[in-house]
C-alpha cells in the first residue's frame, strides 16, 4: 500500500502570530517546478535559460552550479485539480521555535534530497505530524534548511549551526525522560547524522556519534511489539538500515556492532517487498551490502579473512533477484546497480584466497570479474537519465562503478564525473566533489598499476565521509 503523502500549506488565513497551520492534503509540489526566469547561474550572467531539470544545459557546459529558485509565495493557487485527502490531526499548530521561512524550504527542497520520489516523501510533509511529540525535530530541519539554502558554504553556517545546537540539547534531554518517541527521534538522529558531512568543510566527518547514538534507539525500536508499529515506525527503521549501510565501509567496526539480531533480521524481512523511500524495494540487498561493508572495512583494518562469510555474501548478492511483476524499471536499475556495487567490493577489496594454489590466475578472473560487473552495471545506472528525481540515490553505486572504469573506457568515465556534477546541482553538498577526487585518484593510482579501491583511497587521505 503506497501512504499518500500529498500536503500543502494551509491558506495564509490560517497563520495566526507567530503560529504556523499546517494542514495534511492534496496534490503535491514537484522537485522540478520551473522558475520562469531561468537558473541563478544564468540569470547573474544575463543570459536565457533552458531550465532543463535538474541542470540547465549551460550550466552542464560550464560545470556551474544550476539552481532554480522555487515559484513565489502564491503558489498554492497555482496547484491543479486540488483533491482532499482526510488525515487524522489534519491540522497542527506548531510553536514559536519553527521558522516558517527555514520550514518551507525544507518541506518543498531540502527533504528532497534523501528520497527517490518527492511525492512520496514521510521527510517532508508527514514529518510534521512528529513535531508534538518531538518538537526539536523542528530545529534539525530548519538546521539542514539553513544550510541548504547557501549551498553549504560553510562561511554561512552560523544559522545552521544555532539550530543544531539547540536541537542537541532538547534530544539529551528528552532521551533521558521516560517512554521517548522512538521513531521521531530516531529520524531527528539520522538528519543530524547524515548532514554532518554536507555540513563539515573536514571531508572526515560522517557523524559516527549520530550512528552509535541512533544504533541504541534503533535497537528499542525494533524490540518494540511489531503489531503496534505504524508507518513511520516502519520508514525509520528502514532509514536507519539505509545509514547503516551508507557507512557500513567506514565504521570503525570495534566502535559499532553489525545489524545481525534476530529481531533486526526479522523486521527486514517483513519490509523485504515493501516499497521505502530511499531504498525502494531493496531493504534486504542493503542489509546485507551493510554485512558486506563492514566486513570489508575491517579486512582493510585488520587484514583478518574469513572465506566462509564472503562465499556466503557472494552467493546471496548473486542471487539476489528485485520484485519484478509491476516493478518500475528504474528501481530495478539501481537495485542492481547497487548489487554490483557489492560484488565489485567484495572481488576488489579481498582479492584471491589465500589458500588459492594459483593466485596469479584466481587474480586475473576476479579482474575479468570486476570490468564486466562495472560495465553492467554502468548500463544500469544509464537506464536512469539524470533528469530522473531517482538520480539522487546513486551515488553509492556511481562512485564503486566509476572507480573501475578503464582507461579505455574515457567517454564513460567523463559521463560518470559528469553526474556527480548533476548530483551536486541536484543536493548541493560537497560530498559530490570529493567524490570525484577521490574518482581521479583511484583512477592515477590504476595508471600507475595499483589496483586499490575508493574505499582504500578514501581511507589513506583520511576521509570518511557519506554519500548516502
Ligand atoms: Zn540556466
Ligand atoms: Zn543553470
Amino acid at each position: 500500500m503506497k501512504p499518500n503523502y500529498r500536503v500543502r500549506f494551509a491558506s495564509s488565513q490560517h497563520v495566526a502570530h507567530d503560529h504556523c497551520a499546517l494542514s495534511f492534503a492534496t496534490p503535491g509540489i514537484r522537485a522540478n517546478e520551473k522558475s520562469r526566469n531561468g537558473c541563478r547561474e544564468c540569470k547573474r550572467r544575463r543570459v536565457k535559460c533552458d531550465e532543463t531539470f535538474p541542470v540547465c544545459r549551460r550550466c552542464q557546459r560550464r560545470s556551474t552550479l544550476c539552481i532554480m529558485d522555487p515559484k513565489k509565495p502564491t503558489w498554492q493557487l497555482e496547484l491543479p485539480g486540488i483533491t482532499m485527502v482526510q488525515v487524522p490531526d489534519s491540522t497542527l499548530l506548531l510553536g514559536d521555535h519553527v521558522d516558517s521561512r527555514l520550514l518551507r524550504q525544507w518541506l518543498e527542497r531540502t527533504s528532497q534530497v534523501m528520497v527517490l520520489d518527492p511525492d512520496l516523501n514521510p521527510l517532508s510533509f508527514p514529518i510534521l505530524s512528529l513535531l508534538p511529540a518531538c518538537p526539536w525535530l523542528a530545529s534539525v530541519l530548519q538546521s539542514i534548511s539553513a544550510a541548504h539554502e547557501n549551498n553549504f558554504d560553510p562561511g554561512k553556517s552560523t544559522a545552521c549551526f544555532v539550530e543544531r545546537g539547540r536541537a542537541l540539547t532538547a534530544f539529551a534531554r528528552q532521551l533521558e525522560a521516560p517512554n521517548p518517541p522512538l521513531a521521531p527521534m530516531l529520524l531527528g538522529v539520522f538528519l543530524l547524522g547524515v548532514s554532518s558531512s554536507w555540513i563539515e568543510s573536514d571531508p572526515s566527518q560522517y557523524g559516527a556519534e549520530h550512528l552509535t547514538g541512533g544504533r541504541a534507539i534503533f535497537d528499542m525500536l525494533v524490540d518494540a511489539e511489531k503489531s503496534k508499529r505504524d508507518h513511520m515506525d516502519w520508514f525509520a527503521i528502514g532509514t536507519y538500515v539505509y545509514w547503516d549501510m551508507a557507512c557500513s565501509l567506514l565504521v570503525d567496526s570495534a566502535k559499532l556492532k553489525p545489524l545481525n539480531t534476530s529481531k533486526i533480521y526479522a523486521a527486514v524481512s517483513d519490509m523485504r517487498w515493501s516499497y521505502h523511500p530511499m531504498a525502494g524495494r531493496a531493504i534486504e540487498l542493503l542489509y546485507l551490502l551493510s554485512t558486506l561493508g563492514r566486513y570489508c572495512r575491517s579486512f582493510i583494518s585488520f587484514g583478518e579473512r574469513d572465506l566462509e562469510l564472503e562465499l556466503t555474501i557472494e552467493e546471496q548478492l548473486v542471487q539476489w533477484l528485485s520484485p519484478t511483476e509491476g516493478e518500475d524499471p528504474e528501481l530495478m536499475a539501481l537495485s542492481e546497480a547497487f548489487r554490483d556495487h557489492g560484488l565489485i567490493l567484495l572481488y576488489r577489496i579481498c582479492g584471491p584466497s589465500p589458500s588459492s594454489t594459483d593466485r596469479l590466475l584466481e587474480e586475473e578472473i576476479k579482474e575479468h570479474r570486476i570490468v564486466e560487473l562495472a560495465l553492467k552495471a554502468y548500463d544500469a545506472l544509464s537506464r536512469i537519465p539524470s533528469s530522473s528525481t531517482r538520480h539522487i540515490m546513486l551515488p553509492i553505486p556511481l562512485l564503486t562503478v566509476g572507480s573501475e572504469l578503464r582507461e579505455e573506457d574515457e567517454p564513460k568515465r567523463k559521463e560518470v564525473i559528469e553526474r556527480f556534477g548533476v548530483l551536486r546541482s541536484m543536493n548541493r553538498t560537497p560530498v559530490n566533489l570529493w567524490a570525484i577526487e577521490v574518482l581521479e585518484e583511484v583512477w592515477e593510482y590504476r595508471r600507475k598499476g595499483i589496483r586499490a579501491s575508493w574505499v582504500e583511497v578514501m581511507l589513506w587521505k583520511g576521509w570518511t565521509f557519506t554519500l548516502g
